[in-house]
């Protein structure tokens, strides 16, 4: 089957979070089951295309009769492109914005994606019989297929899936934007793209798209009911027969300690020798004491409200009167990182933070870190604490979306692969982390426990085998 994959960041060419790591994976997983992906994402002003193996097709494909080029790069049955635009994508140096700001011209810039991946069929010889779309900076793409495709042989048959990554980025703009993205007034409906009088571009996705997923059968649930809907969940439980969690999975090659080039030694399931070396390097690396005996309880994350970085913040006093290390990596609310950047300045010892995105660094902490801190306020699926489980590192996690699809409490016993809280409080999670700290005192059930944890299979096959299925069905 052949499938046109839609997003607006794909690793490793652009990344800022799970979505890249997604829509690196999942296509390759599909190919990998003997599909044909071409995956089609914007040349941002980071990527140099030539030596990311890519060559220029240019003026291949046109957008509202303008030409452009794509940068193609063909990997099997796996064939990427990067959409060229100098104004809206080439000149730019952030994906979505810079210093903490959106770009004002988003609805603009990621209509043109869109435009740019629908036309690339019939300009480049597919056929795709699915087009799934990823997020809101594609979700137009569904109604475009509808409105502007109907006559393309290349596409109009193609059956449209939409995946909800994080219901609360939806796009939505000024309605006086719908001329210049081309839109017709038409659409500005409750049940189009109309929200609260003003324009929403993830609905096109969900009113158009003949089938939705979201990441983890919990956010699935989540996101139809009032708390968890962002606003839209009355539409999430109108398609609800259409609506599938589907787990995300994580690229064990990029991601596995026995092999990982970033790291300074290597371990698995039956040798965790090597994981004392990379605690031992991590501490260093980051200025803490070299201690194997101090749990070293770690946060990698963006610092933004969905990562329930305030109960960090909250209960950093009664964290740093324990005895632990906390290395913290990410980089987000500015007020935060100062927050964080001071307190490390006055707890050397305890605290190390790392403001920036580093994936190197990341992976370093993964393998180095005893105790993974992930006290989410939501999580559509979350990819951390499935690299935490892999790299031997004990998830101690907020019980929210695919966290709790993914991370099994620790039953006192010999059952479970981490840590749970419910509350949204500092407290519940302290009472997590230090029911960890307590079990790390036990050498042998924590080892037995961290064995549990690397033993669990989170690679894309069986994911991938779900969205299959759903293709499947979609195309009869
Ligand atoms: P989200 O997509 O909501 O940010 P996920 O847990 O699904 O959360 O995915 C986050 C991804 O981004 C992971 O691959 C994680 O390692 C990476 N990441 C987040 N912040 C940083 C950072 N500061 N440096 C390096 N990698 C980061």
């Amino acid at each position: 089957m052949e499938i046109l994959f839609v997003a607006s960041e794909v690793a490793p060419f652009s990344k800022t979070g799970g979505l890249g790591d997604v829509a690196a994976a999942l296509p390759a997983a599909l190919v990998a089951h003997g599909h044909a992906v071409a995956v089609v994402s914007p040349r941002y002003g980071g990527i140099d295309p030539g030596r990311a193996g890519f060559e220029p097709r240019h003026r291949a494909v046109r957008v509202r009769g303008e030409p452009t080029t794509v940068h193609v790069r063909r990997t099997g049955r796996l064939v990427h492109y990067l959409v060229e635009h100098e104004h809206f994508f080439g000149g730019r140096r952030g994906l979505y914005g810079e210093h903490g700001h959106d770009y004002p011209d988003n609805a603009e810039r990621f209509a043109y994606l869109c435009r740019a991946a629908l036309a690339v069929p019939a300009a480049l010889g597919h056929r795709p019989r699915i087009v799934h779309l990823n997020d809101w900076q594609t979700a137009l793409a569904a109604w475009l297929l509808r409105a502007e495709h109907a006559e393309d042989p290349a596409i109009s048959a193609a059956r449209t899936v939409f995946t909800i990554h994080n219901l609360a980025y939806q796009g939505v703009f000024r309605k006086e934007l719908l001329p210049a993205l081309g839109l017709p007034w038409e659409v500005f409906r409750f049940d189009a793209m109309e929200f609260h009088d003003r324009l929403n571009l993830m609905k096109a996705g969900l009113v158009f798209a003949d089938a939705l997923t979201t990441v983890s059968p919990r956010y699935a649930a989540e996101i139809a009911t009032p708390e968890g809907g962002e606003g839209l969940d009355p539409l999430l439980r109108h398609r609800r027969a259409d609506l599938h969690g589907i787990l995300n999975g994580i690229d064990v090659r990029a991601w596995d300690p026995a092999t990982d080039p970033a790291l300074p030694a290597h371990f698995d399931l039956h040798r965790l020798a090597g994981k004392r070396v990379c605690k031992e390097a991590l501490q260093r690396e980051v200025g803490l004491p070299v201690r194997a005996d101090v749990p070293v309880v770690a946060v990698v994350s963006r610092l933004v409200e969905q990562k329930g970085i305030d109960l960090v913040l909250a209960a950093l006093p009664e964290l740093l009167r324990r005895e632990l290390q906390l290395v913290v990596l990410g980089t987000g609310r500015h007020d935060w990182e100062g927050a964080l950047a001071r307190a490390a300045r006055e707890h050397p010892h305890r605290l190390a933070v790392r403001l920036g995105f580093d994936e190197p660094l990341a992976h370093r902490i993964e393998a180095g870190a005893d105790v993974f801190l992930m006290p989410s306020r939501y999580e559509p699926c979350g990819l951390n604490q499935l690299y935490s489980l892999r790299y031997g590192t004990v998830p101690v996690v907020r019980e929210v979306g695919g966290l709790a699809d993914t991370v099994e409490d620790f039953d006192g016993w010999r059952r479970g692969t981490g840590f749970r809280f419910r509350d949204q409080e500092p407290k519940a999670m302290l009472v997590a982390l230090w029911r960890a700290l307590e079990l790390r005192r036990d050498r042998r059930a924590w080892h037995a426990m961290v064995r549990r944890g690397m033993a669990q299979d989170f690679s894309w096959g069986r994911s991938a085998a779900r969205y299959e299925e759903l293709y499947d069905r979609l195309v009869g």
